[in-house]
């Protein structure tokens, strides 16, 4: 594509979950849903799938973190179980959703970049 402008940074489409070409339109639709189509720009998304990939990411990340913090919690304060059971989901669940948009608005990013010109 020798006319077209330079993708927007990595970290610009996935921080902010915008579109890769263009950088405005919003990528996503609701919480995790990839539109069809950039609003802004028109290009189609339909054809980038992040699959499990963003579900890998959080997993890893917020599990792994998830699990750390509560040990070291309940070491250092003993707190009652019923805190544990209505702490961590409260501090997993959006933190998970968080890392899960910002992973896919990777993924698709640089699906998108390598992608465009592949036969
Ligand atoms: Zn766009």
């Amino acid at each position: 594509m020798p006319n077209e402008p330079a993708p927007v940074p990595l970290a610009t489409a996935a921080l902010l979950g915008r579109c890769p070409r263009c950088g405005q339109g919003a990528l996503f639709r609701g919480l995790l849903d990839v539109r069809d189509s950039c609003e802004s720009c028109g290009l189609d998304l339909r054809a980038h799938d992040a699959g499990d990939g963003p579900a890998v990411a959080a997993i890893f990340l917020i599990g792994a973190v998830a699990v750390g913090a509560a040990i070291w919690v309940d070491v250092k304060f003993a707190p009652p179980l019923w805190l544990h059971a209505v702490l961590w989901p409260a501090l997993v669940l959006p933190f998970s959703v968080l890392t899960m948009r910002v992973a896919k608005a990777a993924l698709v990013a640089l699906q998108w970049r390598h992608r465009r010109n592949a036969p």
